[in-house]
Formats: structure tokens, sequence, C-alpha cells
């Protein structure tokens, strides 16, 4: 991490940067009113750390003994205070402000009529975020895989619906990328490009959906450290771009038994995220829990510990689903989690003011 000078000029920005791109390495370069913080990314062994505190206007190099550095609070914490989030933008839509935001709709988009339906009811909810999976991560090759998977002019078509609910109900829709291949079909029709749990190891996918300078949204992988987690997001960030947003949605059982739950919701992670990042933390507890009738009590326990949001799965009749049917709620129990949701942030954020 490079710290200029306050009176530090744009030549001498510069000329530190190609210094860092001669070396094979990236910059990014962090620029406040009075400040300008320059990350490297790659391998720092590539350059002379004593070589670069030389150049004109360099305050001071100082090295981040972390693997994710970009996204570190020391990093950033110049341009954005320790209490508070970096917000992502999505249309007219704030995540990683005060309010929670809701993502909801179905696990998977299964027609015309059913995404329509379902973007009606849960933007008459409170949602402000429409979901659907096209492209399904199946632990089952003989289970539906999803639209996408029947072909691109049904992933196109698909795409379209979504994209269309969403337009007609005043809401950015967010999908998930399952591979490099749908990348850029995917980016033509969604606000949010979501990487999957299963696939939050894929460094190359990681990279490939943040060239589109897209909001993603990145799940952690179910037997992800929260470090392992922080550090591929970095690979996202790596590309430049900023805006992403984390996703909690369970990790494995332990012992043996049964758990009663699909995952165990890792709640403790938010706040420790939010000390250690400034990105976004929401939570799925759809996923997590598995089962509807935990919907409730999870959610609110997930504002009530910081949670930037929320992205439940949502269906008019949860029983007809293809895909998720058991964790489903309905748009009137999806009111009550978010009338819960805004009402429990505002008295957290209260007390939260108070003690910083
Ligand atoms: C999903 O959100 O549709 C999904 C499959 O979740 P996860 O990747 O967390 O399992
Ligand atoms: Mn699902």
């Amino acid at each position: 991490m490079i710290l200029m000078e306050k009176g530090a000029t744009k030549e001498q920005i510069k000329d530190v940067v190609d210094e860092i791109k001669k070396h094979g390495l990236r910059a990014d370069v962090l620029q406040g009113d009075f400040l300008t913080i320059i990350g490297l990314i790659g391998d720092e062994r590539k350059i002379s750390f004593s070589n670069l505190a030389l150049m004109p206007g360099v305050k001071e190099v100082i090295a981040v003994e972390i693997p994710y550095k970009l996204i570190s609070r020391d990093y950033s914490k110049q341009f954005i205070a320790k209490e508070k989030s970096r917000i992502v933008k999505v249309g007219d839509v704030l995540i990683g402000g005060d309010e929670p935001v809701i993502m909801a709709g179905p696990c998977a988009v299964e027609s015309k009529e059913q995404i329509f339906r379902i973007a009606k009811e849960v933007k008459a909810a409170g949602a402000k975020i429409l979901r659907g999976g096209i492209y399904k991560p199946r632990s089952s090759v003989h289970s539906f895989q999803g639209l996408g998977s029947r072909g691109e002019a049904e992933a196109r078509e698909a795409l379209q619906w979504l994209r269309a609910a969403g337009h007609q109900y005043g809401m950015p829709v967010m999908t998930e990328v399952r591979g490099e291949a749908q990348t850029e079909l995917v980016a033509e029709y969604v606000d949010i490009m979501q990487i999957g749990a299963r696939n939050m190891y894929d460094q190359d996918l990681l990279s490939r959906v943040g060239k589109t300078g897209k909001p993603v949204l990145l799940k952690r992988h179910f037997g992800a450290s929260v470090e392992e987690f922080l550090s591929f997001s970095e690979y996202i960030i790596a590309e430049g771009n900023k805006d992403v947003i984390l996703c909690e949605r369970g990790i494995v059982p332990v012992g043996k038994g049964n758990s009663y739950t699909r995952y165990i919701l890792d709640l403790g992670a938010v706040p420790v995220i939010k000390n250690e990042t400034y990105l976004p933390i929401i939570v799925d507890p759809s996923h997590a829990a598995g089962r509807r009738d935990l919907i409730f009590d999870l959610s609110c326990a997930a504002i009530a510990g910081g949670a930037h949001g929320l992205v439940i799965e949502t269906h008019y009749n949860p029983k007809e689903a293809i895909v998720d049917a058991k964790q489903m709620i309905t748009p009137d129990e999806l009111k009550d989690v978010i009338d819960a949701s805004l009402r429990i942030s505002r008295i957290v954020n209260d007390y939260r003011k108070k003690s910083s």
C-alpha cells in the first residue's frame, strides 16, 4: 500500500502507477479529496518497496500483511469510516447503508407467468431486488438444472422474462452465473451477477464476472473460512470492480446426527466481516435453513446482527416450485420479514451510533 503525500501531483501518481505496471503488477488507485493511496495487485516479490518509497510524491510504503488487502479496513480507512460500509448502488437501490435491502424471488425462474406474478407480489411486500435462478447448480444431473441449461435461446428468453418482470415492477434483477461461458449473456440482462456458493473458489469465474463491471453478489462457500471468503472476493476487486456484495448462506454442519437445518447459518461472520472489510454483507436464510418455518427468526437475527440485507426465496405457492420448495415463503410471510427487519435495524442502528 503506497500512501502518497497530500500535495502529490497527478504526474507523480501516474509515475508510481507506471512503475508498478512496468514490473508486471496492477495498481488500485484510491483517490480521495486530499489523499491518494495506491494498492499493489499481484506478486509483490517482483518489485522493490524501498525503490517505490524513494519516488517523488510518495509518503510511505506500508506492507498490509493479509491476503485480502484491497478490501481491508487498513487499506480503506482514510476513505471509509470504520462503522460504515461501501454503498453499492444498483439502479435506485442502495446496498450497504443503514436500511436493509431485501432481495426476493423464486429459487428458479420456471415460466413467464411465474416470474411476473412473483415479481408483482414480492414488490408489494416491500422487496427491492428481484432474484431468480436461470442456471441452477444441482447435486443431481437428473434434476431440473434451470431453463438456461436447455440452450442459449431458452436462457435468453428466461433472462428476458426476468428483466421484463423487474422492469415492470420497478426492481433491479439478479441471477446466478454458474460458469464462465455464461458471463456475457447474463451481463446483458441483469443488474447483479450472483456467484453461487459452489463457485466461490473459481478464481477465473470471479475475474471474468468482475470484468463486466456489474455489481456482483458473492456467496460464501459452505466450507470456506471467513478469510478464504474475503480473499476470493478480492479477485473481483482486482479487476477494478468494487461493487461486490458478500452473502453469508450457511456452512456445513459438524458432528454426528441430524442438525435439523440444511446448513449452519454463521451469523458471527456478519459483524466479523464488517470489521474486516468495507464491503456490504447480506444474509441468505433460505439456503442456510432449508426450512420455511425458520426464515422469520433467522432473518430477524441476521438484521439484528448488522446484515445490510437479506435474500429470501419466495413463491406464491411454494409447493408448486420445482426447486427448493421446502424453504420458500409466501409474499405475505415475506412482508412480515421485511416489516420486522426495518424495525429491528432502526433499533440496533440507534445503539450502534451511540457507541461509535
Ligand atoms: C441460490 O441462491 O439460488 C443458490 C443456489 O444458493 P447457494 O449458491 O448459496 O447454494
Ligand atoms: Mn434455491
